[in-house]
C-alpha cells in the first residue's frame, strides 16, 4: 500500500494484539501491539510501511502514536496486567521523537498505565545512529521500569557486540528463515550463539514467528523460555485468554520431552556400548610395541562407525600418527603426530571429566574443521597419560538419526 494512502486513512488505523505464551506456565505472558488499517472490513497489515525506509519518519511517527493511544486505552480499561510489548523504530531515539514518545508514556502513567509493564521492542539492524545515545536513553526507560528486547534476531546479521551493550532483558528471534528440517547447520548455529548471549547477558530468549509445529519444537529445544506466532495464537482486535492454550502446551510440550529422551537415550548407549567395546578389546590387545602400531590393532579390532583416530596426552600433545579408515583400511597420516590440541574447547575439562569418571564421553555433534561434515567424537582414557580420540564417520551418524540430534 502507498504510505500517502496510508497517511489518508490514519482514522482507519488500528492496533492487534498477538499473544506471546511462556515455556513454565503455559499461560499468556504478553500482547505485542500491531498496526493494522481497516478498509472495507479489509486487515492490511502496516508491516511493510514501517519497515519502508523510504517512508518519512514523521508519517511512522504518527502512524505509531495513534496506534499507541487506542492499544494504550483498550489495555487500561480492560485492566490487563501482562506486559504490552511496542514497536519501536530505534532511530525515533535519537531524534527530538524520542520526547514525543517518552511524553506520550508518561501521559498514559499518569491514565493509569504501568510502566513496569510495558516492554520496547527494537530492531538492532535499523539503526544507524549513535549506540551511546541509544544505550543512555535506554538506562534511563529502565529507571521507568520500561523493559527492553531486541526484535528480529536471526534474519540478517546481528552485531552480538551492540546486543549486549544494549543490556536487554529479552532476545527476540525471528524464525522466519527455520523452512525445513534441511535447512544448515549455520543457522543453527546463529541461534545457538543467541541462546548462549541470552544466557551470559541474562535476558530471556523470546521465538516468533512460530508458524509450525516444528518451530515450535525447535523454540523449546532452543531453550526459548517465551513464544509467539499465528502457529499458537494469530493477532486478533482483542486480548486473548490467558489460558487458551494451557491444554494444548502442556501435551505438546511432554511430546517434545518424549522425543528428547528418545534421542538422549541413544546418544547414551552408544557411549555406554563404546565403553564396553574398548574395554574389553583394550585389555586383549599386547603393548610390549610402539605405539603406534598397539593402537593400530585396536583400531582393526573396533567396529567401523569411525573414520579417524589417535591418541594423545592429557596435556593434547598427539602420541599416534592419525590412523584414516580408507577402503576398509587403516592409512597412517603421520603429518599430525606431535601437534597440541590444548587449545580446543572443553579440552582441558574433557580429559580430567575421563580421569575423574574412568570413562569416555560422546561429544555433541560439530562441524569437522577438515572435512567440512558433521561428526562426533568420542573419547577415552586408555590410561592415566593416554587418551583416545575416535571419530565417528558422518555416515553412520546419517544411519542413525537419533545421533544426528
Ligand atoms: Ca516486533
Amino acid at each position: 500500500m502507498d504510505p500517502l494512502d496510508v497517511m489518508m486513512h490514519v482514522d482507519k488505523v488500528k492496533p492487534y494484539f498477538q499473544a506471546i505464551f511462556s515455556a513454565d506456565s503455559h499461560e499468556v505472558v504478553g500482547y505485542e501491539v500491531l498496526g493494522k488499517l481497516e478498509i472495507d472490513q479489509k486487515i492490511i497489515s502496516l508491516g511493510t510501511f514501517f519497515h519502508d525506509p523510504t517512508v518519512p519518519d514523521d508519517f511512522k511517527m504518527e502512524i505509531d502514536q495513534k496506534i499507541q493511544d487506542l492499544a494504550f486505552k483498550k489495555y487500561v480499561s480492560e485492566n490487563i496486567q501482562v506486559p504490552l510489548y511496542l514497536n519501536v523504530h530505534a532511530n525515533y531515539f535519537e531524534t527530538e521523537k524520542e520526547d514525543q514518545f517518552l511524553d506520550h508514556l508518561l501521559n498514559y502513567q499518569q491514565k493509569g498505565l504501568d510502566l513496569a509493564n510495558i516492554v520496547i521492542e527494537i530492531s538492532e539492524q535499523q539503526f544507524s545512529g549513535d549506540l551511546d545515545l541509544l544505550t543512555h536513553t535506554f538506562k534511563y526507560l529502565k529507571t521507568l521500569g520500561v523493559k527492553l528486547a531486541i526484535d528480529d534476531l536471526g534474519t540478517g546479521a546481528s552485531n552480538l557486540d551492540r546486543i549486549s551493550l544494549m543490556e536487554p532483558d529479552i532476545l527476540k528471534v525471528n524464525l522466519h528463515a527455520l523452512q525445513s528440517e534441511s535447512i544448515s547447520t549455520n543457522y543453527h548455529s546463529i541461534i545457538y550463539s543467541l541462546s548462549l548471549l541470552a544466557r551470559k547477558v541474562g535476558a530471556e530468549l523470546l521465538f516468533a514467528e512460530i508458524i509450525t509445529n516444528y518451530h515450535f519444537h525447535y523454540a523449546w529445544r532452543n531453550s526459548g523460555r517465551y513464544y509467539q506466532g499465528s502457529f499458537l495464537s494469530p493477532s486478533a482486535s482483542d486480548f486473548v485468554e490467558m489460558n487458551i492454550l494451557k491444554e494444548r502446551f502442556r501435551k505438546d510440550i511432554q511430546q517434545f520431552i518424549l522425543v528428547e529422551r528418545k534421542k538422549l537415550t541413544a546418544k547414551f548407549q552408544l557411549a555406554k556400548s563404546l565403553n564396553l567395546q574398548i574395554q574389553g578389546k583394550w585389555k586383549q590387545i599386547k603393548k610390549n610395541r610402539e605405539l603406534d602400531v598397539v593402537i593400530d590393532s585396536l583400531a582393526k579390532e573396533m567396529e567401523h562407525i569411525f573414520f579417524r583416530i589417535y591418541v594423545t596426552d592429557e596435556d593434547g600433545f598427539q602420541k599416534t600418527v592419525n590412523f584414516i579408515h580408507v577402503n576398509k583400511n587403516w592409512m597412517w597420516d603421520k603429518s599430525a603426530k606431535g601437534k597440541n590440541w590444548s587449545w580446543r574447547p572443553y579440552f582441558i575439562e574433557n580429559v580430567i571429566r575421563m580421569k575423574e569418571e574412568q570413562s569416555g564421553i560422546l561429544s555433541d555433534i560439530y562441524n569437522d574443521i577438515e572435512t567440512g561434515e558433521r561428526i562426533r567424537t568420542f573419547s577415552y582414557p586408555l590410561d592415566e597419560s593416554l587418551y583416545l580420540f575416535m571419530d565417528i564417520s558422518p555416515m553412520y551418524l546419517d544411519e542413525h538419526e537419533d545421533l544426528l540430534w
